[in-house]
């Protein structure tokens, strides 16, 4: 499956992401890994499986987050989850 969200908010911080050179996490939505890493940020949770999340992510091949690593999308995604939950605690 393909992801069919427009994730036109985010855009600006794809466009600063790695490209994913090794392939590990080819072709996943680095925009969805994104928000599943401020999603469980946000939320102060920290007992989870980075592999198998991406491994569950929908392809991509749209917009800025086309071939950008997953796994710096999640961590970047993480820590600004993190800061905003520092923000509001
Ligand atoms: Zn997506």
């Amino acid at each position: 499956m393909a992801c069919s969200i427009d994730h036109k908010r985010i855009q600006e911080i794809m466009s600063e992401l790695p490209i994913d050179q090794g392939g590990i996490g080819r072709h996943k939505c680095a925009a969805c890994a994104y928000e599943e890493g401020f999603r469980r940020g946000v939320n102060g949770e920290d007992d989870f499986n980075i592999h198998e999340i991406i491994n569950d992510l929908e392809e991509s091949q749209a917009q800025n987050q086309r071939h950008k690593s997953p796994h710096a999308a999640f961590a970047k995604g993480y820590y600004d989850g993190i800061n905003e939950y520092y923000n509001t605690h």
